[in-house]
């Protein structure tokens, strides 16, 4: 079967786009499974550069085909932050929990709750040439603390549009049925760019780059 390798040490992240892609002919692979995968420098001013730049370095070291994903949360009241600074929003070595403190401190007495999750995938050959980008985003509002347990992240905290619940109050199935990461998904499935992987699994070999 065709092999992808997902470029994210996020077990969460992996899940679910294990459970989406899945069913789809490919057989989704972790860094677990091919003997680890670089840590990569998230330095980029976007997204979409966060993303390809896991995408290239992680094929380049594996000699695989990689997905990668760039995601975080935007807070309108707060000019889109924490944005691309999501993971780390209360310092380099911040747990979840400490992120989402912060961000219902400083959303304490906010009127405007509007918020989106943004999430960029990059699709990379094993040579290291990305092939294409896409992006999914989910809207919705924050609650003023969390509510569930499922998921991760800032799920506790955000109500999508048109439902009642938070994403950490709803089962997989449905998280994975409307969030960001599904959109950007879907669009990678409609793209055709999962057609191109070979049968022939990466050769594990890296590809020098200069
Ligand atoms: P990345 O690993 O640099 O892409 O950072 C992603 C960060 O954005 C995560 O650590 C979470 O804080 C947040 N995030 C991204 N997607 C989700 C999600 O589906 N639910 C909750 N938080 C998310």
């Amino acid at each position: 079967m065709r092999q992808l390798l997902i470029a994210t040490g996020n077990s969460h992240k992996l899940a679910e786009i294990r459970a989406v892609l899945g069913p789809h002919g490919v057989e989704i692979l972790g860094g677990d499974d091919v003997g680890g995968i670089p840590s990569v420098i998230e330095d980029g001013a976007s997204f979409e550069e966060n993303a390809v730049k896991k995408a290239v370095e992680t094929a380049a070291a594996t000699g695989r085909w990689v997905l990668a994903d760039d995601s975080g949360l935007e807070v309108m009241a707060l000019g889109g932050a924490p944005g691309i600074f999501s993971a780390r929003y209360a310092g380099e070595e911040a747990s979840d929990a400490q992120n989402l403190a912060k961000l219902l401190q400083e959303m304490s007495g906010v009127d405007d709750r509007r918020a989106r999750f943004v999430c960029v995938m990059a699709f990379a050959n094993p040579a290291g040439d990305v092939l294409g980008t896409v992006r999914g985003t989910v809207s919705g509002r924050l609650l003023p603390s969390g509510r569930g347990s499922s998921g991760f992240g800032y799920d506790p905290a955000f109500v999508p549009d048109r439902h009642e619940i938070t994403f950490a109050e709803m089962d997989s199935s449905l998280k994975n049925s409307i969030s960001h990461r599904s959109c950007a998904l879907q669009a990678v499935l409609d793209s055709g760019l999962l057609k191109q992987i070979s049968d022939c699994p990466g050769t594990g070999v890296p590809v020098s780059r200069e």
